[in-house]
């Protein structure tokens, strides 16, 4: 499979892979890893006649743990990610996420920009960003301006980004409690058919703070305030748990596809829900 011909461009700062966006608009895309838009390009569904390879621009990896503030620039690699000690201490759920994408030659070179800004609901990090409360920055004609992770994502492959606009890097709060990513899929190196993102803190026995997302369950990741506030305030019983899984249900819309029927989808979100709640819980 050869994709169309496309114009290639390398651009060293953020400026020069601006310009040409700017330029061509809707017929230039930025390559990261390549490991979503190459395979789509080789099989027609994309056509990107110029095409901006972001890797010698200047400034877009790496990773920062400043006191509890975290950056992440967009061309780190998953691999990165696992790799990184301090990352792994001020919020470990992104190793144990990140751990559960694909394969190690995919981690390799996927990027956390890409995954984040591809829209694709199978990709497991956007939910885990809305778990995390995580910003985006995003540059563009007019400069930098940031957005909720949790505001981003409008529809499968629609997010609030421009054509023109470039993601720079994610940023959120370290994380201190409990945390889990539980991820339910066919065989390994595949897409989630159902994945949980769960934080909680715990004082006195009792939960003060939680935050609840989930991946490949609706065209968007979602996070749920209702299945969040259902365990706020409790010790966690069953009848709390039960009362999160049933309203993350409510906000969850699965579709049928290769990897089941609705029915099943909604069985498998309530197991691994319930298991990344009871997870989290124990190291809380
Ligand atoms: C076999 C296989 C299995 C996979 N399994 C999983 C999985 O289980 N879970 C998972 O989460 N992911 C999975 N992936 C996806 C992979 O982890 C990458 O994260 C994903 O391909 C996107 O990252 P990338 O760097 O390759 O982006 P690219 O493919 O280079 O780009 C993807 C899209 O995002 C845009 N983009 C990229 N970077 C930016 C930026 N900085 N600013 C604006 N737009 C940008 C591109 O223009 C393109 O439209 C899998 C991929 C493969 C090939």
């Amino acid at each position: 499979m050869i994709p169309a011909a496309f114009e290639y461009y390398r651009p060293k700062d953020l400026e020069g892979a601006l310009s040409v966006l700017v330029e061509h608009g809707d017929d230039a895309r930025v390559l990261a890893g390549g490991h979503s838009l190459i395979p789509m390009m080789k099989l027609r569904m994309a056509e990107v006649p110029h095409l901006i390879d972001l890797q010698d621009v200047d400034g877009l990896s790496g990773i920062s743990v400043d006191g509890d503030t975290v950056r992440i620039g967009a061309m780190t690699t998953q691999h990165d990610i696992i790799d990184d000690a301090a990352l792994a201490a001020a919020a470990p759920i992104m190793r144990e996420a990140s751990l559960q994408i694909a394969d190690p030659q995919v981690r390799y070179v996927g990027t956390v920009g890409g995954n984040v800004a591809n829209g694709d609901p199978g990709n497991d990090m956007p939910g885990l960003m809305q778990c995390l409360g995580a910003t985006f920055t995003l540059f563009g004609p007019e400069g930098e301006r940031t957005v909720e992770a949790r505001d981003f994502y409008e529809a499968a492959y629609m997010t609030d980004r421009e054509d023109d606009e470039i993601l720079t890097a994610v940023s959120f709060t370290a994380s201190k409690g409990g945390y889990a990513y539980e991820k339910q899929k066919r065989k390994i190196g595949d897409y989630a058919t159902a994945a949980a993102a769960v934080l909680i803190t715990k004082a006195d026995g009792k939960c003060t703070a939680a935050s609840i997302a989930m991946t490949n369950l609706s065209d968007t990741p979602i996070w749920s305030e209702d299945a969040s506030n259902a365990l706020i305030g409790t010790a966690l019983d069953a009848a709390a748990i039960a009362a999160a899984v049933t309203a993350m249900l409510g906000d969850i819309d699965p579709t049928d596809d290769n990897r089941g029927p609705v029915e099943f989808k909604r069985h498998a979100a309530s197991i691994i829900l319930r298991r990344a709640i009871e997870t989290a819980w124990s190291r809380a």
